[in-house]
């Protein structure tokens, strides 16, 4: 498969404050010019970035680029989920991701959808085929799964439920995204399942992001990490090497895409993005 017909896109998150929105509105501008497929854009569980997630995919579009925002139902009610896919359809946004969410300490109420496959068959009631609809989807199993098949039919029933596409939670271990893509094939899940690729900047971050989402920094990788201690560039200059091989081996193998969690920071998905030679593959994708 050749990079052109391959999904490139990045993660943004929407900002709290002016001064954040002003950083990431010259951030995007330095990642725009990668060419990504679309920004995506979270969105808080419960809603609680609900309006900022809108605003920043709405000035994403302004700036011609195509904006994915993420859409998490977990303490959601019908009304409001109905409402916010009112908005999107309203301005024109033809592509979602859609998660469950974790409910934020203290939130006692699940709300009207307990599982991310109820929320896509909603959508798909609700919108017919307007939006795109992404799911997460995890190589290294959802901490929460009762087991990796348990897992696995769990994305069988989003995709099933109407889901167009995957993007993966993020990982070092090459292997388990191979093994992953062959389980899924098994069961008959043939959607693209984009790798998530999250660079490395830091190592007390990203071990503590890392054992929430169930995400594994592999012994060798963490060893190095640790002995760096607070030096930073050689932190940054080793997670490039790991991380570029990783995509490179990824493309190598067919993965149909990347999606970057940028966590709003541009030099090293630039970095990445210039390594892996995806400049060349641009805007012209898939129709
Ligand atoms: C690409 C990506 C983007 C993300 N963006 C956001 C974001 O913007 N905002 C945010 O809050 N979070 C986000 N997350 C995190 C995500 O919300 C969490 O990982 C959440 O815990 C699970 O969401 P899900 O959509 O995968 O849930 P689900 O697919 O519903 O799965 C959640 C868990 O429930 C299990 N399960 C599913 N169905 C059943 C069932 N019927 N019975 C029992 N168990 C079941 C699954 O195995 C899994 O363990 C993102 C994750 C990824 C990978």
């Amino acid at each position: 498969m050749t990079n052109k017909l391959r999904n490139f896109s990045l993660e943004l998150f929407p900002p709290q404050t002016p001064e954040g929105a002003e950083k990431l509105r010259a951030a995007r501008a330095q990642l725009a010019l990668l060419k990504p497929r679309f920004f995506s854009v979270t969105f808080g569980a419960g809603g609680s970035t609900r309006d900022r997630t809108l605003d920043t995919v709405l000035e994403i579009q302004r700036e011609g680029h195509a904006a994915a925002p993420h859409l998490s139902c977990i303490g959601s009610t019908r009304e409001s989920i109905h409402t916010i896919l009112e908005q999107y359809r309203a301005h024109g946004i033809r592509h979602l991701v859609a998660l469950r969410g974790d409910l934020p300490s203290g939130m006692a109420r699940p709300g009207t959808f307990r599982y991310a496959n109820e929320l896509v068959q909603f959508i798909r009631i609700e919108t017919g085929a307007w939006f795109h609809i992404e799911v997460a989807a995890y190589p290294e199993v959802h901490p929460q799964a009762k087991s990796p098949l348990d897992d696995l039919l769990a994305l069988q029933r989003k995709i099933e439920a109407g889901a167009d596409s995957a993007i993966t939670q993020y990982f070092y271990n090459f292997d388990a995204y191979a093994h992953f893509i062959d389980e899924c094939q098994a069961v008959g899940i043939n959607v693209p399942i984009v790798p998530g690729i999250m660079p490395i900047s830091s190592f007390s971050s990203l071990a503590r992001f890392s054992d929430n989402c169930g995400a594994e920094i592999p012994r060798w990788i963490r060893k190095r990490l640790e002995a760096y201690g607070d030096d930073t560039t050689s932190i940054r200059a080793f997670g490039l090497d790991v991380v570029t091989h990783l995509c490179e081996k990824l493309l190598a193998q067919g993965a149909p895409g990347l999606h970057f969690y940028t966590l709003n920071q541009v030099g090293l998905t630039s970095t990445l993005w210039q390594r892996l030679g995806l400049s060349a593959a641009g805007a012209e994708t898939l129709p």
